[in-house]
């Protein structure tokens, strides 16, 4: 038998707003004092009221803008009923028959809706006592839903990465999994109809992209020998357990019937077509380039598709200022631009990312015009791409110019002929075999004869131009 697997997400993010959903207690993830950012609101005390935050709304409109999701005329908060101890009301605000998003596309992904609700408290379990930790509730919390149109791990990991990357661009959201500010759900099934879905599961407690891919992959083969071996998917939530890399059972799914979904009375109707502010236009025109444009800008300026994947992550300015001066600069030289996309992913980044390097760079812009510099003279062969990686670093520990730190380190290429001309006659009446074996007509003899003529050069000789020495002198 064959099995299709289908896949469907659910994602939610915390969103970067000032304060919370429906108060104003801060929205800060990284408060690690526990119930700080606490008010009556998020406490659910009675008699309080909610308000509704509009940075938050702005934020998943401007989500649906970006996916060419509809964004709804009329939209409205719901009750979702519901008793744990991380959910002091009773109840999530959540959105039920009216999502500020319907449909959109992302990473060829189709998108089923994008809605507002409001993050739980924490828990914690720990010594035999389960603590809760409130700073978290109430935080705005995104979710959107694809519809079940994946079919394989990969393809789901590659959505939910896409859609850190627009969050993130956004300035939607940190969308850190590690930190819980993005949590993937995968519902999975396989069937061997084409026509019909098979009963899907639900695994939580994904916290990588890895695991993304791995829950998946292992809960298509998990529902696969159940039914080989004569047994039925039963429609439950699992966990995803990391330690030892497997699913296991958690509960059994509630119907929607049980959340006893209903209007939240407390709040108003949001008919979002009369708001000015969120007219189609202006969510549009607030919106940055996209990193699927950034990408396909990119890649049409000659950089390398995976080179243009690691300069559109918006979370390293400093990287994406130089890139963006190279291209300012360098008035569409695609040999200059991939050169330099080269140089930033392979030895810029490997700097930073390096905890015993201290960069010595005061001064960004001065960086910038320096490392354009360096490309220049790289492209112009001006120095040889070894010495280039040498200068780039002596550039980010120590700073300075680099056509004054190739000098000083003798990394400049010599183009003077007459200097390599004396060298290259020195090395071959030096170099008598190996003259020999290349009028015999052996090619290596050619390139040993330039290696030896760089070295009499001490690096510095240009080796094309070495070589055009040799041939002419040996003609
Ligand atoms: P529920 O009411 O159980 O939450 P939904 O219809 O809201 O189910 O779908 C939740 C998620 O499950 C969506 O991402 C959807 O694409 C996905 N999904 C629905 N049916 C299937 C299926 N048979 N196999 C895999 N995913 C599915
Ligand atoms: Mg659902």
């Amino acid at each position: 038998m064959t099995y299709r697997p289908t896949i469907g997400l659910e994602v939610h993010a915390e969103l970067k707003t000032r304060t919370k959903m429906f108060c104003n207690s801060a929205n800060d993830p990284d408060e690690m004092r526990p119930n700080i950012n606490t008010c009556p609101v998020c406490m659910a005390h009675p008699g309080t009221l909610p308000v509704i935050n509009q940075e938050a709304v702005k934020h998943v409109l401007r989500i649906g803008t970006a996916i060419k999701g509809k964004i709804a005329d009329f939209s409205e908060f719901d009750r979702k009923s519901y008793f744990y101890p991380d959910i002091p009301k009773g109840y999530q605000i959540s959105q039920y028959e009216h999502p500020l998003v319907m449909g959109g596309e992302l990473s060829g992904v189709s998108i089923t809706r994008v809605h507002l609700e409001e993050d739980t408290a924490r828990s914690i379990h720990a010594n035999g006592k389960s603590l809760v930790d409130f700073n978290r509730a109430g935080i705005p919390l995104m979710e959107l839903v694809t519809e079940p149109v994946l079919h394989d791990a990969e393809t789901a990991g590659r959505f939910a990465r896409e859609l850190q990357l627009l969050l993130r661009t956004l300035g939607a959201s940190e969308a850190n999994l590690e930190k819980g500010e993005m949590r993937i759900e995968a519902n999975i099934s396989v069937s061997t109809d084409d026509k019909k879905f098979g009963t899907k599961v639900e695994v939580k407690n994904i916290n990588s992209f890895r695991s993304v891919e791995r829950a998946i992959a292992f809960e298509i083969d998990r529902q696969v020998a159940l039914i080989e071996s004569g047994g039925k998917v039963a429609q439950e939530t699992r966990g995803w357990d990391e330690a030892k890399q497997i699913t296991f059972h958690q509960r059994f799914k509630e119907g929607s019937a049980d959340y006893r979904y209903f209007p939240e009375p407390d709040l108003p109707k949001l008919f979002i077509s009369e708001i000015p502010e969120f007219s189609p236009e202006k969510l549009k025109a607030s919106l940055p380039e996209l990193p699927w444009e950034r990408r396909a800008r990119y890649e049409s300026l000659g950089v390398r598709k995976e080179y243009a994947d690691i300069l559109v992550q918006p979370e390293n300015k400093f990287i994406n200022n130089l890139f963006e001066n190279i291209i300012k600069n360098a008035s569409g030289d695609s040999a200059l631009i991939s050169l330099a996309a080269n140089y930033i992913v392979s030895d810029i980044v490997g700097l930073m990312q390096d905890t015993s390097v201290e960069s010595k760079i005061s001064d960004a812009e001065k960086f910038y015009q320096a490392f354009f510099t360096l490309m220049q003279m790289t492209k112009e062969e001006k120095v040889s791409s070894r010495g280039a990686k040498d200068v780039l670093a002596k550039m980010y520990r120590e700073g300075g110019d680099p056509e004054m730190i190739a000098k000083e380190h003798n990394l400049l290429q010599m183009h003077d002929t007459d200097t390599l001309l004396t060298a290259v006659r020195g090395v071959l009446k030096e170099e008598i075999k190996a003259v020999e074996e290349y009028r015999a007509g052996k090619e290596a003899a050619l390139q040993y004869l330039i290696g030896k003529s760089m070295k009499a050069t001490k690096g510095a000789g240009n080796p094309a131009i070495l070589k055009d020495l040799i041939i002419k002198e040996l003609a």
